[in-house]
């Protein structure tokens, strides 16, 4: 078989996880199968590089983010190659510029506009083991990007979609996808099997098991995913399309996204086109906006609620200061997060809401900000209430059981 196989921080977090892949890599070698590793920065690197730009800047240029972050798998596909080679293994690191990985131009989430199968598979067909740097590419100009945070898993599905593999691995620190995340509740269940869709839901909402934009390419390009515990043999989840599905759970799992704020226009001037010019400024900012909420209009003003990434404050308060008195008084909140819950049989029930709301009013946990798509309900509640709403919302929908 053909198979990619992706590394995440923790599974190459030190040297000797690193001689550990590689043993790892080999046996799969050993087996014949074809092989294309994506790696990930030793885990905390990343964070490390940002925090040393933040001592210089509170908003760094993206461009020269890119050229940082960019760094750590750099770092770690040499390591894993180097191992490889020294284990009998003849391998070769690539750059995400080397495997031919053309982003535009948005630095820090750029996406991917094309991969030519080509750089990769002729060292393949020579017979190497091909070692390619994640969450990297290049734009046709030549500057180097990063696909946004948890972007090597992204990187892993586009090459596996690009060389048509059978199967990408992603091998992680959990043994797959759980129903809620395991290291906020010790009783969640992993799942043998998920639908595309609610991976995505699960991934966009906060479980960062997989970064959303891997799962949303994983099934515009059927690539099949196993998510897997980089240190143990286990089974590993395998992520396949809903209609395979004998039985569809009202509730599969609950999410949850700490890095979230809240942004508040109180007293916005009420007329045609305001919405369209807020968010227009907001969208050419590339600020990912999440939940919108306006209230009824009185005395020609109204109130603008919206939800945008923790990350993303600085560049949306700037984003927002040209407008002036227009948009009346300007509030932001970092201390919220937001809780869901996902589920593909929430189409054909009723009643799935009520029970979050009754659930988390038993715990005293009021909700800010409420929204709702055909395959989850998702609440913004205070910060420090996350874990409990989350165990919570596990019990109340018996998913330990
Ligand atoms: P990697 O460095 O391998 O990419 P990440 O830290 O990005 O790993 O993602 C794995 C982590 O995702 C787990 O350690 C776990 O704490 C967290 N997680 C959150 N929600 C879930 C979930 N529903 N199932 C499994 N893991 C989850
Ligand atoms: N190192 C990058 C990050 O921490 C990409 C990744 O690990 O997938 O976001
Ligand atoms: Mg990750």
């Amino acid at each position: 078989m053909l198979i990619v196989q992706k590394y995440g921080g923790t599974s190459v977090g030190t040297i000797e996880r690193i001689g550990a892949v590689a043993k790892r890599v080999k046996r799969a070698a050993d087996q014949g199968h074809r092989l294309v590793i994506v790696v990930s920065a030793m885990s905390g690197e990343t964070n490390k590089l940002v925090e040393m730009a933040h001592s210089f800047s509170k908003t760094p240029a993206t461009r020269e983010m890119d050229m940082l972050l960019s760094s750590g798998e750099r770092v770690t596909c040499a390591l894993l190659a180097i191992a490889l080679n020294e284990l009998g293994c003849s391998a070769i690191a690539m750059t995400g510029r080397q495997a031919g990985i053309v982003t535009d131009s948005v630095h820090t989430k750029a996406r991917i506009r094309e991969i030519p199968c080509e750089p990769v598979l002729s060292k393949v067909g020579d017979g190497k083991i091909v070692v390619i740097a994640g969450f990297q590419g290049v734009t046709p100009e030549g500057d180097v990007t990063t696909l946004g945070r948890g972007g090597s898993d992204l990187t892993a599905v586009a090459i596996a979609g690009a060389i048509k593999a059978d199967l990408c691995e992603i091998y992680t620190d959990v043994d797959g996808v759980y129903t809620t995340d395991p290291r906020i509740e010790e009783k969640a269940k992993k799942l043998n099997l998920i639908c595309y869709d609610e991976m995505l839901e699960f991934a966009s909402l906060g479980a960062k098991v997989l970064q959303n934009r891997s799962v949303e390419l994983a099934k515009k390009l059927s690539v099949k995913v196993i998510t897997r515990n980089s240190f143990n043999e286990n089974e590993g989840t395998t992520i396949m399309d809903e209609e395979e599905f004998m039985e569809k759970p009202v509730v599969s799992g609950i999410a949850l996204d700490k890095n979230q704020a809240r942004v508040s226009l109180i007293g916005v001037a009420d007329r045609p086109g305001i919405a369209a010019e807020i968010f227009g400024v907001l969208a050419n900012a590339s600020i990912n906006v999440d939940m919108i909420v306006q209230t009824v209009g009185q005395d020609e003003k109204t109130n603008i609620d919206f939800t945008i990434p923790l990350a993303e404050l600085e560049q949306t308060k700037s984003a927002l200061a040209g407008f002036g008195a227009a948009l009346g008084r300007q509030e932001f909140d970092d201390t919220v997060a937001k809780v869901s819950i996902i589920g593909v049989g929430m189409k054909s029930h009723s009643g799935v809401a009520a029970r979050m709301f009754s659930a988390l009013a038993k715990e005293n946990i009021n909700i800010l900000m409420i929204s709702t798509s055909e395959i989850k309900i998702s609440v913004v509640i205070a910060n420090k209430y996350g874990e409990l709403a989350v165990r919570t919302l596990h019990a109340a929908y018996e998913l330990d059981k």
